[in-house]
C-alpha cells in the first residue's frame, strides 16, 4: 500500500471479509501526522452475533483434529506472516506512530515467534497420568469453546497473536476484537489466515469500539472465555459483564512498574536499561519502569547521566530508520498525558527534561511530546503512583532495602518491575518482595516465551503465557479409570 492510499478494513467472519450490517465506518488516524490513513467497520451487535455463530459453527470441526494437526496450522500462520514482515513493521510503525526499527525487532517478530513458539508446545504436550493403587487417573484438556480475544492499541499484532495462537491451538474457535485506534495488523493477519486456507470460522474479527463491539462481544450468551489486555478501568467493565455467565476470564491490566537502581549498580549498563525500560515505544508498554528509584548514595549521578542520556535519544518520523521515539497514539492521550505533567508542577515536581520537540511541518498535526523526567515528587503522589501510559518517568530517593520495596509497594498495581544491583542475593531478596507478577534482574523485557505473564492486584487476573496460556484456554478434566 503506498503511503498515500486510503485502506478499507473489514470484518472476517466466517471465512469472508464482510462490511458491517449497519454500514458504519470510522476513521483511522496515523498518529504521527494525525492524517487518515484507513477507513474501518464500525461493528455492532449484531456484527458480533454473526461472528459468534461463524465461531460456535467452526468449533466441532477444529476442536475434533488432532493436536499436532492444528500445530501444523499454526506453523502455516507463521510461515504466512513471516512472508510479510516488512508489511507488518510498517503497518504498525504508521498505526501506532512507533518507530519502524521497533515495530521490525519486537511488533513483527514477536507476531510470528507467537505462532511458531505455540506450535512447538503443542507438540510437546503429553497426556498426565495419576496412578493410584487399584485405578488410573488421565487428564484430558478440552477447549473450553468460543474466545473472545480483546485487544489494546500499544503492541497491536504481537499481543493478538498472543491469544490467537494458544487459543486455536487447544481447539477453541475465536472471535477476535482489536482496538478501534489500531486496526490494521489484525486486518494483515486476517488477511494471512485467509491465504493459507484456515477452516472458515477458526479465527473471526469484528472491529470497533468497546461499547459498540467489545462489550456485545463479552456478555455474549455463546462466549465462553474471555482473554482481555487493557486498561484496568475497562477491566472492571469486561469482569462485570462476564461474571454472571461463569466465563472464563483473564485480564491483563495497567502497571506503575518500579525500577529498583541500588548504589553498588553497574552505572553504565543502567543508566541504559533504566532509559530503555522507561522510554520504549513512547513509555506506551504496560511493562515500562514509569518509577524510578534510586539508592541515595548514587541517586545525584544518576539523575545527571539519566537525563544527559534520555536528551540524546532521537524523536521523529516514525517510519526514519534512525528515530528512537515516535508519536503517542492519539490527540487525547496525548491530553492526558500533558495533564499528568502539569498534575506534577501542582505536586512539586520539577520538569528535570520534556517539552514538546521541534519537528518538520508535515507532523503538525501529530501527537507529540519529548521524553519527560520529573524529580522532586512524594513517592506516594498521584502522578507517583497513577498510570500514565506514556514517556513520562519520575526520579525517586531510597536510602534502604526496606524503602525501597515500600515505595515500589506503594500502588494500587503490580504488573513488573525491575532491580538493578551487582549483589545478585540482596536482588532476589528485595524482588521477591515485590507485589508484583514479573521482576527482571539487571535486564527489562527480556521475555522468554515459556514462563508466566500477569499482574496482581488491579494489574489483572489470572496468568497467561506458555502452558499458563494452554492451561487458560482449555478445561482439564480428570478421568478416572478403576482396575480389576
Ligand atoms: P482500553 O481498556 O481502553 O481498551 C482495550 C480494548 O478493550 C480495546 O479493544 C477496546 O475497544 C476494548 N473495550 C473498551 N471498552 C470495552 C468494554 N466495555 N467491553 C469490552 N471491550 C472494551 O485500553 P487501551 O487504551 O487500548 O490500552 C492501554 C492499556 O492497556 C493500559 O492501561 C496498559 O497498561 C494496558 N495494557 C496491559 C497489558 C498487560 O499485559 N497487562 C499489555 C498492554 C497494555
Amino acid at each position: 500500500m503506498g503511503s498515500s492510499e486510503i485502506s478499507v478494513v473489514r470484518n472476517y467472519i466466517g471465512g469472508s471479509f464482510v462490511d458491517g450490517k449497519s454500514e458504519s465506518w470510522f476513521d483511522v488516524l496515523e498518529p504521527s501526522t494525525g492524517k487518515l490513513f484507513a477507513k474501518a467497520v464500525l461493528s455492532g451487535k449484531e456484527d458480533v452475533d454473526s461472528a459468534v455463530i461463524a465461531a460456535k459453527g467452526a468449533l466441532p470441526g477444529w476442536s475434533s483434529l488432532e493436536m499436532k494437526e492444528r500445530a501444523r496450522w499454526l506453523d502455516m500462520i507463521a510461515d504466512g506472516l513471516e512472508e510479510v514482515f516488512e508489511e507488518i513493521a510498517e503497518l504498525e510503525s504508521r498505526d501506532t506512530g512507533k518507530p519502524i526499527s521497533l515495530a521490525r525487532s519486537v511488533d513483527a517478530s514477536r507476531s510470528v515467534a507467537n505462532f511458531r513458539f505455540f506450535a512447538g508446545l503443542l507438540l510437546e504436550q503429553e497426556t498426565e497420568f495419576f496412578q493410584m493403587e487399584d485405578a488410573t487417573n488421565y487428564v484430558v484438556n478440552k477447549p473450553v469453546g468460543v474466545g473472545a480475544l480483546i485487544t489494546p492499541w500499544n503492541l497491536p499484532l504481537y499481543l493478538l497473536s498472543w491469544k490467537v495462537a494458544p487459543a486455536i491451538g487447544m481447539g477453541n474457535t475465536v472471535v477476535c476484537k482489536p482496538s478501534e485506534l489500531t486496526p490494521m495488523t489484525a486486518d494483515l493477519l486476517m488477511r494471512v489466515i485467509d491465504g493459507v486456507g484456515l477452516p472458515p470460522g477458526v479465527i473471526n474479527l469484528v472491529h470497533g469500539e468497546g461499547a459498540g463491539a467489545g462489550e456485545p462481544l463479552v456478555s455474549h450468551p455463546d462466549v465462553d472465555l474471555v482473554s482481555f489486555t487493557g486498561g484496568t478501568s475497562t477491566g472492571e467493565k469486561v469482569a462485570a459483564s462476564a461474571a454472571p455467565m461463569f466465563k472464563k476470564i483473564s485480564l491483563e491490566l495497567g502497571g506503575k512498574n518500579a525500577s529498583i537502581v541500588f548504589a553498588d549498580c553497574n552505572m553504565e549498563s543502567t543508566v541504559e536499561g533504566v532509559v530503555r525500560s522507561g522510554f520504549l515505544n513512547q513509555g506506551q508498554v504496560c511493562l515500562c519502569g514509569s518509577r524510578i528509584l534510586v539508592e541515595d548514595g548514587i541517586y545525584d549521578e544518576f539523575e545527571r547521566r539519566f537525563v544527559e542520556s534520555v536528551e540524546k535519544m532521537t524523536i521523529g518520523d516514525p517510519l526514519d530508520e534512525s528515530s528512537d521515539l515516535g508519536a503517542l497514539i492519539s490527540p487525547e492521550h496525548l491530553e492526558k498525558v500533558r495533564s499528568y505533567i502539569d498534575l506534577a508542577k501542582e505536586e512539586g515536581g520539577t520538569i528535570l527534561t520534556g517539552g514538546t520537540p521541534c519537528l518538520p511541518s508535515r507532523f503538525d498535526g501529530g501527537n507529540w511530546i519529548s521524553p519527560t523526567v520529573i524529580g522532586g515528587l512524594e513517592y506516594d503522589s498521584r502522578c507517583a503512583t497513577e498510570e500514565i501510559f506514556g514517556p513520562v518517568v519520575s526520579l525517586h530517593r531510597f536510602d534502604s532495602e526496606e524503602e525501597a520495596i515500600e515505595i515500589a509497594n506503594c500502588t494500587r498495581y503490580g504488573l513488573a518491575g525491575s532491580v538493578w544491583t551487582e549483589d545478585l542475593e540482596k536482588g532476589k531478596r528485595v524482588s521477591e518482595r515485590i507485589d508484583s507478577g514479573m521482576i527482571w534482574i539487571n535486564t527489562w523485557l527480556h521475555r522468554d516465551l515459556r514462563v508466566p505473564f500477569g499482574g496482581v492486584k488491579d494489574s489483572g487476573v489470572g496468568r497467561e503465557g506458555g502452558r499458563w496460556s494452554l492451561g487458560f484456554f482449555s478445561e482439564a478434566m480428570n478421568i478416572c479409570v478403576k482396575q480389576g
